[in-house]
């Protein structure tokens, strides 16, 4: 499937003022969640998409952000269904990782909170994003990264990346918002 989030997210990644938005918003949303304390325990499984057996979710605007910060050492997606940006089981981009990474946690106890926060901070998603005059899209996060031209980045050759052990397989599911 095709999607133009990449073009719109290329065409918007320079500005300023928007980077300061999401970083306020990130903050917020980090601040949020280490309130609530939940506990990471498959160390990063989340991010290895078939073995999790979910899919995380990005708007344009966080797709603007994210190549901010990444134009210059992208990683486009391989065929398997991982983050790029894990490696050696360790997320690479912390500081520009969309709102999903941050609110989603494999702890039982995030269930009755969880999807509360993801909504509420995809609306602040979309009011940030419409006030950049930026399109909003929703998009499968491998599909939003591989719809990002490789002309406007500047993709790395070669990159480790973790050896796909599957030690612990949980079946739930990221919050799941219908795009628009
Ligand atoms: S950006 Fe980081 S936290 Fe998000 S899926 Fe990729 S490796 Fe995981």
């Amino acid at each position: 499937m095709t999607t133009d989030i990449g073009q719109i997210a290329l065409q918007n990644k320079s500005s300023g003022e928007l980077s300061a938005r999401l970083q306020s918003l990130y903050r917020d949303i980090d601040a949020a969640i280490a309130d609530r304390s939940p506990v990471c325990t498959n160390r990063g499984l989340c991010c290895n998409f078939d073995a999790y057996g979910h899919d995380l979710f990005v708007t344009s605007v966080e797709l603007a952000h994210f190549i901010s910060g990444h134009a210059e050492a992208w990683r486009p997606p391989a065929a398997e269904r991982r983050c790029p940006y894990q490696v050696e089981g360790k997320c690479t981009a912390r500081e520009h990782r969309p709102m999903g990474c941050r609110v989603f946690f494999c702890d039982e106890s995030s269930i009755d909170w969880q999807f509360a926060e993801y909504e509420k901070r995809l609306t602040e998603l979309k009011q940030i994003g419409e006030a950049a005059g930026i399109e909003y899209r929703y998009v499968e996060w491998l599909s939003a990264l591989s719809s990002v031209p490789l002309a406007g980045v500047r993709p790395i050759a070669e990159f480790p990346v973790s050896d796909g052990a599957v030690e612990f397989v949980d079946p739930r599911s990221l919050p799941v918002i219908e795009s628009e």
